[in-house]
């Protein structure tokens, strides 16, 4: 099937990106729609978080092609310009600014005004106070916005982290592993906000906990050395031959991450 005539929100062609000679992206081919839910999985070392990387302009591939949305090539921009186009990427462990309250931290973000602290101290106007209140809201925290963000809950603070990637209001959303570290119930949580945001932007999630991407249920593609190894749905990887290959033995490694 070509690729050509469809209209992506995200696709890479032919990438490659190999450090010290060790090949981490070999040959990788990957489309994603707009709105659409995509949940990565493969084993340690497949070259998941090195994807994220190369989207966001972390790291430059050596060969191939990266385009966000109609004709835009992000490989000639940096990791900021990236981010101003509307792609937020929420990393594995939450940095948000402990000493400030929830609401202030999503403050912070909105408009891609994160880490301008003189935004504190002028006065807000209805509809930004109206639309923190929203994030708060839609991410469970909505009677925690006068708390510390250093006291919330390990779940809490992750919430609030994707928050603060909404109040940028991004097109594109990268999550690499929210549920890790997380109670059931938490999890559970996480994937019923995702499941929230998905159409309204596109998502794109890396986990590990086949429980979490069963709740997603929604296309899944398995990294494996680099490159996409099969693509469908959760019970089409999960009996693909080649999946349990690469998966055999490392059952218990899988839960925890
Ligand atoms: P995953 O997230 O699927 O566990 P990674 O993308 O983190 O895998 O890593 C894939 C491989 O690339 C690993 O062998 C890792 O050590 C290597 N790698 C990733 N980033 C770098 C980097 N900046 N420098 C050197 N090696 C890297
Ligand atoms: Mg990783």
């Amino acid at each position: 099937m070509s690729h050509t005539a469809r209209q992506f929100i995200l696709s890479l062609e032919g990438v490659n990106k190999t450090f010290d000679g060790y090949k981490a992206i070999s040959d990788l081919n990957f489309y994603m729609d707009e709105g659409e839910l995509r949940v990565l999985i493969g084993p340690n070392g497949a070259g998941k978080s090195t994807l994220l990387d190369l989207i966001t302009g972390r790291t430059r591939p050596d060969t191939g092609k990266i385009e966000f949305g109609k004709d835009i090539n992000l490989i000639r921009l940096n990791e900021y310009e990236i981010n101003r186009l509307g792609i937020g990427r929420k990393f594995q462990t939450p940095s948000v600014y402990i000493d400030h309250t929830v609401f202030e931290n999503v403050l912070l973000s909105l408009d891609g005004r994160r880490g301008v602290f003189a935004s504190l101290f002028f006065r807000l106007k209805p509809e930004q106070r109206d639309r923190i209140h929203e994030i708060l809201t839609l991410i469970g925290l909505a009677d925690k916005g006068e708390t510390k963000a250093g006291n919330l809950a390990h779940g809490q603070k992750q919430w609030l982290e994707i928050g603060m990637l909404l109040a940028q209001n991004p097109r594109l959303l990268l999550v690499d592993e929210p549920a890790a570290g997380m109670t059931d119930e938490e999890t559970a949580r996480t994937g019923e906000l995702l499941l929230s945001l998905s159409g309204k932007h596109s998502i794109l999630v890396i986990e590990h906990d086949m429980a979490f991407v069963r709740q997603l249920a929604r296309k899944v593609t398995v990294l494996h050395q680099g490159t996409v190894l099969c693509e469908g749905t959760v019970d089409e990887v999960q009996n693909n031959p080649r999946v349990v290959e690469v998966y055999l033995g490392r059952k218990h490694e899988r839960k925890t991450a």
